[in-house]
């Protein structure tokens, strides 16, 4: 598919950023599980953490092609720092752009996409993951505030969101209905961030519990009107899955890359089955990509798109972990070492297949499109 020449030169800036700034540290980053606040205050000044949303509310006033395209470039050398910018954007800011009144916009969104803030959502639970509609984390309006009892879990950058995004239901009894959609900041009495996960893959972004014990928010901080939180939610996983679509192929693509430098510095490129093979993930990179490209022109041109984006997402996860398997071994031992990345690569793009939706779940999204409800 043709990239303009604006996407283009934006690309090749991104690229330039993420072979600068984000290269150096993926290791680092993968060993230790530590955030960067450098790299966080870097992302910002660079206008990558708001790309979608318009200058007016901070952001780069560019179109969601273009954060596709940001999201692959960075997770080319560092899937950690890719999610951290898929979920500040996707999920801390998008719920807001979304749902906020314009008061919620200048309050949350400006300083999110201008990266003066960190962005965190919560939705799973421990009873909450696939069935999202399960939420137990409950809701009381008491005078003029919300009182909040419960508790999410895998939630990325939950230990440092300053801002996060988070469902509680007022009544189970009325399964999606009863759920609402709201804002707390870090720092509010009785909400507070549990522990850490020690993870697989993606080890350099922060998973964390969020815990709410008797925590009174304004009414001001509801998203949207009460019962609607649950279509906000899904609204914004729709956009979300493009950008961890985007996180699949960049790791895909990191692992291709390391895959053809040691053929062709083992000479193996010679062999006709070597090449068979990086002929194989090559086109099947590039067929997600495909994917990827359609769900965000499709958004940008204001079209239905959760089909697509669905299908971005299960495919590019799916060739993802496929491409790095062939990628591991293609290097052999080399592939299990740290000299190629491809080990890291192949622990992180495991977690695409489960975050935002596993694959069978989006499946289950597409037949539904297909074949209707
Ligand atoms: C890296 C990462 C980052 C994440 N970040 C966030 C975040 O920021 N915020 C947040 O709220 N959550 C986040 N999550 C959680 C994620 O959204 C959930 O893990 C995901 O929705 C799956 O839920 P679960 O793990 O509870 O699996 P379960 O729902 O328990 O599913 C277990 C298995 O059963 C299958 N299954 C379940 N239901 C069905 C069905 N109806 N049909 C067929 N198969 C089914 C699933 O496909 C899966 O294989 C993150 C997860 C990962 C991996």
């Amino acid at each position: 598919m043709l990239l303009t020449p604006k996407h283009i030169e934006f690309q090749d800036r991104v690229r330039e950023f993420a072979q600068k700034e984000v290269a150096p540290l993926s290791a680092h980053l993968d060993k230790t599980g530590e955030f960067s606040l450098t790299l966080f205050k870097k992302l910002g000044e660079s206008g990558l953490l708001g790309i979608p949303f318009p200058k007016e509310y901070g952001g780069a006033g560019l179109d969601t092609l273009s954060y596709a395209i940001a999201v692959e470039e960075i997770s080319r050398v560092c899937g950690s720092t890719g999610i951290f910018v898929a979920a500040h954007i996707s999920l801390g800011c998008s719920p807001i752009w979304i749902a906020g009144n314009e008061e919620q916009k200048q309050k949350w969104l400006i300083p999110l996409a201008r990266g003066e803030k960190t962005g965190s959502f919560g939705l799973t639970e421990p009873n909450a993951g696939s069935d999202a509609a399960g939420t137990e984390t409950t809701v009381k309006k008491v005078g003029n505030k919300y009182i909040i009892n419960g508790a999410k879990r895998f939630i990325t950058s939950g230990a440092i969101g300053e801002v996060i995004t988070f469902t509680a239901t007022h009544d189970k009894s009325k399964g999606s209905h009863g759920i609402s959609a709201f804002v707390v900041e870090k720092g509010t009495p009785g909400y507070s961030a549990g522990k850490d996960e020690d993870k697989l893959g993606l080890r350099g972004s922060i998973t964390s519990e969020l815990i709410f014990e008797d925590c009174a928010i304004p009414c001001e901080n509801l998203l949207g009107c009460e019962g609607e939180g649950f279509k906000v939610f899904m609204k914004t996983l729709d956009g979300g899955r493009i950008s961890i679509g985007a996180l699949a192929l960049g790791i895909a693509q990191g692992a291709l890359d390391a895959a053809i430098e040691f053929a062709k510095n083992s000479g193996q490129h010679k062999e006709q089955s070597i090449q068979g093979l990086i002929a194989d993930m090559a086109t099947r990179v590039a067929a997600a990509r495909g994917l990827i490209y359609q769900a965000s022109m499709l958004k940008d041109a204001g079209s239905p798109y959760t089909k697509e984006a669905a299908m971005a997402k299960f495919y590019a996860a799916e060739i993802g972990m496929w491409v790095c398997t062939q990628a591991v071994e293609i290097c052999g031992i080399a592939g299990v070492t740290k000299k190629y990345n491809v080990e890291r690569f192949i622990r992180d793009v495991k977690l695409t297949e489960i975050g935002e939706g596993t694959s069978e779940i989006q499946k289950i999204v597409i037949a539904r499109e297909i074949l209707g409800k």
